[in-house]
C-alpha cells in the first residue's frame, strides 16, 4: 500500500488510523449488518454517533453550555449568506475585515442582506498580512463583526483574536479550527467546512451562542434558519450522516493524541520546519509577513514560474502531492493540517533542500 503526503488545501489528508477504523467498520457497523451510510438517521446507532460527535467536539474545544453545535450542509460558502440572514436583525449593519479571497466572497454575499462595511483590509499588499485591529474601529451598533481567522489561499492567520466589545464576533475558521486551543467565549459564532481539519467534504460545523439563534428574517428559508437545526439537534432533515461519523472518528483521534494543546505543539513544530527551510534558502521565499504567517497553509515561491513548475512536478514524482499554489496566486503552497504527519513535513523540507542544490 502506498500513501502519499498530500499537501492539498482541502479536501486534504485524513489521519490513517481514522481511515483504517472506517475501513474496519465499513461493511458491518457494530453488528447492524449494514454500513453507517445505510443506517437511518433516526436509528439508535446513528443517534449515538451524532451525540458522541457533538460531545467530543465540545470537550476538545471546551465549548461553553450556552453555545449550540450544529451539523449542517452547504459548506462555508453557504454560511456567507446564512450568517447575515440570521444575525442582521437589529441595526442591519455588520463590519467585515477583508483578509483574502474567502473574506471577499463573504463580504460580497453579505452585501445582499444589509449594510456591510469593510473596517480593515490587507488588499493593498496582496493580502500578505493581517491588519492591526482595535476596538474603536468597530461600529458599536453593528449586529456583528466578521473575520476569517486563517486565510487558506494567502497563508495568513490571526494570531490574536480582536476585541469587538459587545458586538458578536463571527469567524470563518474553515482552515484552522481544531489546530490549537481556542477560547470559544470570545466568539458569537464560528463556522467551518469540514474538509480540512474535521473530516470529508459535505459537512459544515457551526458553533453559535444561543442568544444569536431565533432572529432570522421571516423570508429566511427554513433550512437556513439556525433555529431549525438547533431545535432538531441537527436532524430536521437527513444530515450528512457519513461525514458526521467520520468527524466523530477524527475527534476521537484528536482526543487520543492529547487534544488541542498537543495539536498546537505539533502544528508549531511542523510549520517551523517549513518556514526555517524557506528562511535558510536562497531560492525560496515566503510572500507573507512574519507576524501573520499561518501554521496551516504555507505559500512560497522560487525565482521563476518555470522553476515553480518543475518543483511541483518533481515533488509529485517524489510522493509529495498537490503543492501547487491556488490558481489566483500561483507558486507553491504546502497545506499542513492536523493529519499531515511530521514525517511528511520533514520529507518536504529535505526535498526543498535537494531541489535547491540541483537548481543553483
Ligand atoms: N472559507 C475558507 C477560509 C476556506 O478555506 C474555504 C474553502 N477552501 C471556504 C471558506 C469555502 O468553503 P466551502 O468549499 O466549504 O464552501
Amino acid at each position: 500500500m502506498k500513501r502519499v503526503y498530500n499537501f492539498s488545501a482541502g479536501p486534504s489528508m485524513l489521519p490513517l488510523p481514522v481511515l483504517e477504523k472506517a475501513q474496519e467498520e465499513l461493511i458491518n457497523y457494530k453488528n447492524s449488518g449494514m454500513s453507517v451510510m445505510e443506517l437511518s438517521h433516526r436509528s439508535g446507532l446513528f443517534t449515538n454517533i451524532i451525540m458522541e460527535a457533538e460531545q467530543l467536539l465540545r470537550d476538545l474545544l471546551s465549548i461553553p453550555n450556552e453555545y449550540k453545535v450544529l451539523f449542517v450542509q452547504g459548506g462555508a460558502s453557504q454560511q456567507f449568506a446564512t450568517v447575515p440572514m440570521n444575525l442582521l436583525h437589529n441595526s442591519g449593519k455588520a463590519d467585515y475585515v477583508n483578509t483574502g479571497s474567502w473574506s471577499k466572497k463573504a463580504i460580497k454575499e453579505a452585501k445582499k442582506f444589509g449594510d456591510i462595511r469593510v473596517v480593515a483590509s490587507s488588499e493593498d499588499k496582496n493580502f500578505t498580512y493581517i491588519p492591526a485591529l482595535s476596538k474603536d474601529m468597530f461600529d458599536p451598533e453593528a449586529d456583528y463583526v466578521h473575520i476569517t481567522t486563517n486565510n487558506t489561499i494567502e497563508g495568513t492567520y490571526f494570531s490574536t483574536i480582536p476585541d469587538t466589545g459587545d458586538v458578536p464576533l463571527v469567524a470563518d475558521m474553515s482552515s484552522n479550527i481544531l489546530s490549537e486551543e481556542l477560547d470559544v467565549s470570545k466568539f458569537g459564532l464560528i463556522y467551518a467546512g469540514a474538509q480540512k481539519n474535521i473530516g470529508p467534504a459535505g459537512l459544515t460545523v457551526v458553533i453559535v451562542r444561543e442568544n444569536l439563534i431565533g432572529h432570522a428574517s421571516d423570508t429566511c428559508p427554513t433550512m437556513l434558519d439556525y433555529k431549525t437545526h438547533s431545535n432538531s439537534g441537527s436532524l430536521y432533515n437527513t444530515p450528512p450522516t457519513y461525514g458526521i461519523y467520520m468527524a466523530k472518528l477524527v475527534f476521537e483521534w484528536l482526543k487520543k493524541l492529547g487534544g488541542l494543546k498537543e495539536m498546537a505543539r505539533r502544528n508549531q513544530q511542523k510549520a517551523k520546519i517549513i518556514y526555517d527551510t524557506i528562511e535558510e534558502s536562497s531560492l525560496f521565499t515566503s510572500p507573507v509577513q512574519k507576524n501573520s504567517r499561518s501554521l496551516m497553509n504555507i505559500p512560497f515561491i522560487s525565482s521563476s514560474a518555470e522553476i515553480d513548475a518543475s518543483f511541483i512536478e518533481e515533488a509529485q514524482a517524489a510522493g509529495l502531492e498537490t503543492l501547487k499554489g491556488h490558481r489566483s496566486v500561483g507558486g507553491m503552497r504546502a497545506s499542513i493540517y492536523n493529519a499531515m504527519p511530521l514525517e511528511g513535513v520533514e520529507a518536504l523540507a529535505s526535498f526543498m533542500k535537494e531541489f535547491e542544490k540541483k537548481h543553483k
